[in-house]
C-alpha cells in the first residue's frame, strides 16, 4: 500500500476536495492553479488532524514532521529564502481551515519563523526596522496566545501601556524603539507565564503551531459552533492546516491589507465592495483596530493595484461561478490574494446576484436556484421600519445587515442569553464582538456595535444569520463596568428600549413600529423558475379571507388546509357557537346552527372569490368541542364574582338611608347625586345581577363538566363529532356548497374540496359522504347548480395509513396531517414532549431533530410511503398532499418530493420557501436517500 500523503502543495492539491484540504486550502490550491497570485504554500490534510486527535498522544507522529519539513524545503526553493535564516528569512503563516467555513472559529498565526536573531536580519534586509519589529510583536502575541495559551488580554494590556507611555493613539504611531520594547516585554511575559523562553527554533515553532491548530478543532468555540449550526462529521471532519509564505501589508505606505467581495453582499450590486487598511497586517481590518477605508479610495491611492483587483474579481467569479469573499494583501505595490470563499450574503443579495449572473451568462437557471438556501428567504419577511414614522435617529452607524429590530439593551452576550430565555427581546450592544459572543447573537433581535466596519465580526455573523446589525456607531460610548452607554447627552442603560435599522444604519430610542416588506421583483422571477422545475405544487394553509389573500400573493396554487374552527372563534360568533353547544335539544342546536350558517358561508364565498377557481381544501370541524367553552375554573370564578357584586350592591343600596339618619345635612346636600347613584345601581342590577344570568353560567358549568374528557385530543373530536352531531357537519357542508353555488353564479370558478379529519375507517367516511350527498342534492335543487367538488380525508391516524387502500375507495384526495400523525406515531403529546423531554433528547442525540418541526422520515415517513403506495393501488390518480407544519420545512419537503406527493401546504409566508425547496428537492433527488443511516 502506498504511504498516505498528508501534505499537498498549493500547486498539486485538488481544489475540489474540500473535505480533505479544507475550504481555505482547497481554494488556495485552486487559485494557485488558475494563475492567481497566491504566495507559495502547502496544506496539511484534515486526515492528519483526525488521526492526530484520535491518537490522543498529543504528539505529531514522525511521518508528519518529515512531510512538513519537505513542504518547507519546497517553499525555500520557490522563494529562495531560508527558514530561520537571518540573512534572508522565510516567514510563514499557519492557518486553520475546515471543509465548512467557520468564521473566526480557529486562529491564525502570522510571521512564524521570527526570533531575536531573524528579526534583526529582516530589519537589515528590508531596511525597515520598524516593519521587522512590528511583525515580530504580532508573531509573539499570536503564537503566545494560540500555541502557548497565554491570555490575549495580558498582551493587549502591555501594548496599551506602551502606547500610553509613548503617547500613541494608534498602533501605527509607535516607532521602532517602542516596538522593540513591546517585543521585549512580550518575551518576558511568555517566560513568566510558561516558565520557558520563547521557542526560537522555527521548526519547533511550526511544530507547536500545527498542533495548536489541530487541537483548536476540539476547542469549545469550535465545538459549540458546530453544534449550533448542525455541522456533522459527515460535513466537516477535522481542520486542515495551511502553511503559507508571508507577504507583508505592513511594509509602509505602499503596502496594505484588505478584505473584499466581488459584489456587494448587502445589496447584491455588481460592483467591487470591501475595505482596506494601509500599512497593516492580517486581522487588523476585521478586528476594528483602526477604521478601514472603503475600497473605492484605493482607486485613487493605488490606481494600478485597483485595476488588478478588478481583474481579480472577474477571474474569481468566472472560475467559481459564485460571489466571492476574498482577502488580499498589497506588499510594496504588488497584489496577493490570500483566501477566497463563497460569500455569505443576505437573501435579497443572493436573489439579485442569482438573476444577474444568469443574465450575464455566468450560470444557468438551475444553478441560480440551487445557490440559494430556501430557509434564507425567511429574511425577506423581515420587518422594516414603518416609513411613516417620524422619529429622528439618536445616532447613526454603518448599515451592516438589513432589517429592523427593537429590543432592550444588553451589554454582553451572557446577559442577552439570560434575558432571551425569560422571553425578552434584546439588542446586543457592544464595542465590537468576538467569536465567543456567538450565543449572544442567537439570543438577540439585532446587534449594535460602536466599532468596526462592514466586514467586522459582528457584521459578518449577523449577515449570515439574517439578523439586523448596525456597526461602527462611533458616537456610542459604552461603559461595560457600569452597564451604561451614552450618545452625547443621552444616557442608555441596560433594559432601555432601542430600535436599530440595519438597512440604513440608524439607531433610535424606543420602539418604532415595523411593517411587512414588499415582495421583490427579482424573487418573483426566481420563484417562477423554481415552479417550472419543481414537481411538487405548493398550497397554503389559510383559514380566513385575509390569509387567502396572502397565500395568493406568495404564489400558492390553492389552499391545502382551511380550518373552519378558526372562524368559529371570532368574537361575534363564539356566543352562537356556545349556544349551539349548550343546546339541550336537537331543535335548539339547529337553531343556533342556522345563525352560524351565514357566517361560514360568507367566509367561504370570500375565500372562493379570492382563490378564483384554485382548489380550496376545507376541513370540517376538528377540535374537541369544549375548546369553544370557557374552562371550569373560569366559569367558577365568574360566578363567584357575580355573587360578590351582588353583596356589594346591596351594601351600597342601604347607604342613603343610613346617611339620612346620621347626618341629614350632608344627606340633603348630596341627595341628587345619591339618587342618580341609585339609578345606576338599578341598571347595574338589571344588567349583571339578573337571576337568569347566574343560572346561565351554572348551566354552562354543568355542560363543561359533562363535556370534559380525560384525554380530549384522543377523545370526542373530528369525524367522531361529525357522526354524533350530524347537524354540525351538515351545516358546514351546506355553507360550502351554497357559497360555491353563489360564487359560480357570479361567473367565477370554484374548486372546493371537503376534507374529513381524524378518520380511521372507511365506514366513517361513508357516513359523512351520506351527508354530503344529501346536502349536495338539496343545494342543486335550490340553486339549480351542480356544484363540482372533491371529497377526501386527512391522514393523521395510524390506522388510516394502514387502511389507505380501502379509504381510497371513497376518498378522492388525501392530505397528511403530520402534526397529529407524528404524535400518534411516537405516542408523544406534542406539548408535553416539547416542554419536558424533547430538548434533552435532542441534546443527547437520542433524537436528531424535533420531529414536530422536521419530519421524522424514518418512522412517520415510512408510514407515509406505505399510505401513498396503497392508496394509489386503489386509485392511481389519487391526489396526495401534506398540510402539517412540515409542509413548509425544506428538509421535509425533500422527502415529500421523494415519496411522490402532489403538493405541500404551509403557512402563507413560508410559501416562497416551499416553492424554492420543491425545486431544490427535484434538482437533487438523484443523490437523495432518506433512509441512509
Ligand atoms: P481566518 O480564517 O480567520 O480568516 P486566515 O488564515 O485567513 O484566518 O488569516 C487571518 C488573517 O491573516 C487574514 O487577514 C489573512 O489574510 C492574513 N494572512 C494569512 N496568511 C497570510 C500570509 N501568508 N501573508 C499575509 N497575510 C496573511
Ligand atoms: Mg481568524
Ligand atoms: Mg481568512
Amino acid at each position: 500500500m502506498a504511504l498516505k500523503k498528508y501534505v499537498y502543495t498549493f500547486e498539486e492539491g485538488d481544489g475540489k476536495n474540500k473535505r480533505l484540504l479544507g475550504g481555505k486550502g482547497a481554494n488556495l490550491c485552486e487559485m494557485t492553479q488558475i494563475g492567481i497570485p497566491v504566495p507559495p504554500g502547502f496544506v496539511i490534510t484534515t486526515e492528519a488532524c483526525v488521526e492526530f486527535l484520535e491518537r490522543k498522544k498529543k504528539e505529531l507522529w514522525p511521518n508528519h514532521m518529515e512531510e512538513i519539513r519537505e513542504g518547507i524545503k519546497y517553499l525555500e526553493k520557490k522563494t529562495g529564502k531560508g527558514f530561520g535564516n537571518p540573512k534572508d528569512p522565510l516567514l510563514v503563516s499557519v492557518r486553520s481551515g475546515a471543509a465548512i467555513s467557520m468564521p473566526g472559529m480557529m486562529d491564525t498565526i502570522l510571521n512564524l519563523g521570527l526570533n531575536n536573531e531573524v528579526v534583526k536580519g529582516l530589519a537589515g534586509l528590508t531596511k525597515n526596522e520598524r516593519f521587522a519589529y512590528d511583525s515580530y510583536r504580532r508573531f509573539i502575541q499570536l503564537f503566545g496566545n494560540i500555541a502557548l495559551q497565554v491570555e490575549e488580554e495580558k498582551f493587549t494590556s502591555i501594548f496599551d501601556e506602551i502606547k500610553e507611555k509613548y503617547g500613541a493613539k494608534l498602533d501605527t504611531d509607535l516607532d521602532t524603539k517602542a516596538l522593540k520594547e513591546v517585543c521585549k516585554r512580550f518575551n518576558e511575559l511568555i517566560k513568566k507565564e510558561t516558565g520557558k523562553d520563547f521557542p526560537s527554533d522555527p521548526y519547533e515553532q511550526l511544530y507547536l503551531a500545527v498542533k495548536a491548530v489541530f487541537n483548536s478543532w476540539m476547542g469549545k468555540r469550535a465545538v459549540d459552533y458546530r453544534r449550533e449550526f448542525k455541522i456533522t462529521p459527515d460535513m466537516a471532519n477535522g481542520t486542515a492546516v495551511n502553511i503559507c509564505t508571508m507577504v507583508f501589508g505592513n511594509m509602509g505606505e505602499d503596502s496594505a491589507t484588505g478584505v473584499a467581495f466581488t459584489r456587494n453582499p448587502a445589496t447584491g450590486e455588481n460592483r467591487l465592495f470591501g475595505e482596506y487598511l494601509v500599512n497593516a497586517q492580517g486581522e487588523d481590518v476585521v478586528a476594528g483596530i483602526r477604521t478601514p477605508k472603503p475600497i473605492k479610495e484605493l482607486r485613487k491611492e493605488m490606481p494600478s493595484v485597483y485595476r488588478e483587483l478588478e481583474k481579480l474579481r472577474h477571474t474569481l467569479e468566472g472560475h467559481f461561478k459564485e460571489v466571492q469573499d476574498f482577502e488580499f494583501t498589497i506588499e510594496r505595490g504588488k497584489l496577493y490574494c490570500l483566501q477566497t470563499r463563497n460569500a455569505k450574503m443576505n437573501a435579497a443579495a443572493f436573489i439579485k446576484t442569482s438573476i444577474d449572473m444568469v443574465n450575464e451568462g455566468l450560470i444557468v437557471e438551475e444553478e441560480a436556484i440551487l445557490r440559494i438556501q430556501p430557509d434564507m428567504l425567511v429574511q425577506l419577511l423581515h420587518p422594516q421600519l414603518d416609513p411613516k414614522h417620524l422619529k429622528e435617529p439618536l445616532a447613526k452607524g454603518l448599515p451592516a445587515s438589513p432589517g429592523a429590530a427593537s429590543g432592550k439593551i444588553v451589554f454582553d452576550a451572557d446577559r442577552a442569553e439570560v434575558k432571551a430565555k425569560l422571553g425578552e427581546k434584546v439588542i446586543l450592544v457592544r464595542e465590537e464582538t468576538k467569536p465567543e459572543d456567538i450565543h449572544g447573537f442567537f439570543a438577540s433581535q439585532g446587534v449594535l456595535t460602536s466599532r468596526g466596519g462592514k466586514t467586522s465580526h459582528a457584521a459578518v455573523v449577523a449577515r449570515s444569520m439574517g439578523k439586523p446589525c448596525v456597526c461602527g456607531c462611533e458616537d456610542l460610548k459604552i461603559d461595560y463596568e457600569k452597564k451604561e452607554a451614552s450618545v452625547g447627552e443621552v444616557a442608555l442603560r441596560e433594559g432601555d428600549l432601542i430600535t436599530i435599522d440595519g438597512s440604513t444604519g440608524n439607531v433610535y430610542l424606543g420602539v418604532i413600529p415595523t411593517i411587512e416588506p414588499e415582495f421583490m421583483e427579482d424573487l418573483l422571477v426566481l420563484l417562477e423558475w423554481a415552479d417550472e422545475i419543481a414537481r411538487l405544487k405548493v398550497r397554503a394553509n389559510a383559514d380566513t379571507p385575509d390569509a387567502a389573500m396572502k397565500a395568493k400573493k406568495y404564489g400558492a396554487v390553492g389552499i391545502g388546509l382551511c380550518r373552519t374552527e378558526r372562524m368559529f372563534n371570532q368574537q361575534d360568533r363564539l356566543p352562537i357557537v356556545q349556544e349551539m353547544i349548550l343546546a339541550d335539544t336537537e331543535e335548539e342546536r339547529k337553531k343556533a346552527l342556522e345563525k352560524l350558517l351565514p357566517f361560514q358561508k360568507n367566509d367561504f364565498r370570500e375565500i372562493f372569490r379570492i382563490m378564483e377557481g384554485l382548489p380550496v381544501s376545507i376541513r370540517l370541524l376538528d377540535p374537541p368541542i369544549h375548546e369553544f367553552l370557557p374552562s371550569e375554573d373560569e366559569i367558577l370564578h365568574e360566578i363567584n364574582q357575580l355573587k360578590k357584586l351582588k353583596e356589594r350592591v346591596e351594601a351600597i343600596e342601604g347607604l342613603p338611608e343610613t346617611l339620612k339618619l346620621l347626618d341629614p345635612e350632608l344627606y340633603n346636600r348630596y341627595s341628587a347625586n345619591l339618587e342618580s347613584m341609585g339609578h345606576a345601581l338599578e341598571e347595574l342590577k338589571d344588567k349583571h345581577l339578573a337571576e337568569s344570568l347566574v343560572r346561565e353560567k351554572e348551566a354552562m358549568l354543568e355542560k363543561v363538566r359533562a363535556l370534559s374528557e380525560i384525554n380530549p385530543m384522543l377523545g370526542h373530536r373530528g369525524v367522531r363529532l361529525g357522526i354524533t352531531y350530524p347537524e354540525i357537519y351538515k351545516m358546514q357542508i351546506r355553507a360550502i356548497f351554497e357559497a360555491a353555488a353563489e360564487t359560480l353564479k357570479e361567473g367565477k370558478d370554484v374548486a372546493p374540496e371537503i376534507m374529513v379529519p381524524q378518520v380511521c375507517t372507511l365506514q366513517e367516511l361513508k357516513w359523512v359522504y351520506g351527508y354530503v350527498e344529501e346536502v349536495h342534492r338539496d343545494v342543486k335543487k335550490r340553486y339549480g347548480i351542480n356544484v363540482p367538488f372533491k371529497f377526501g380525508t386527512m391522514i393523521e391516524v395510524v390506522r388510516a395509513c394502514m387502511r389507505a387502500g380501502r379509504l381510497a375507495e371513497l376518498a378522492e384526495f388525501m392530505s397528511f396531517g403530520t402534526n397529529d400523525l407524528t404524535q400518534a406515531t411516537f405516542s408523544f403529546s406534542r406539548e408535553d414532549a416539547e416542554n419536558k423531554f424533547l430538548p434533552l433528547y435532542n441534546e443527547k442525540g437520542i433524537l436528531q431533530h424535533n420531529p414536530f418541526e422536521v419530519l421524522d422520515v424514518k418512522g412517520v415517513g415510512r408510514l407515509m410511503m406505505i399510505t401513498v403506495e396503497w392508496a394509489r393501488k386503489t386509485r392511481p390518480d389519487m391526489k396526495i398532499g401534506i398540510c402539517g407544519e412540515h409542509g413548509g420545512d425544506p428538509y421535509s419537503i425533500r422527502f415529500c418530493n421523494y415519496v411522490g406527493l402532489d403538493y405541500v401546504s404551509c403557512s402563507p409566508p413560508r410559501v416562497p420557501i416551499a416553492r424554492l425547496a420543491a425545486a431544490h428537492a427535484r434538482l437533487t433527488e438523484k443523490e437523495y436517500d432518506p433512509f441512509k443511516v
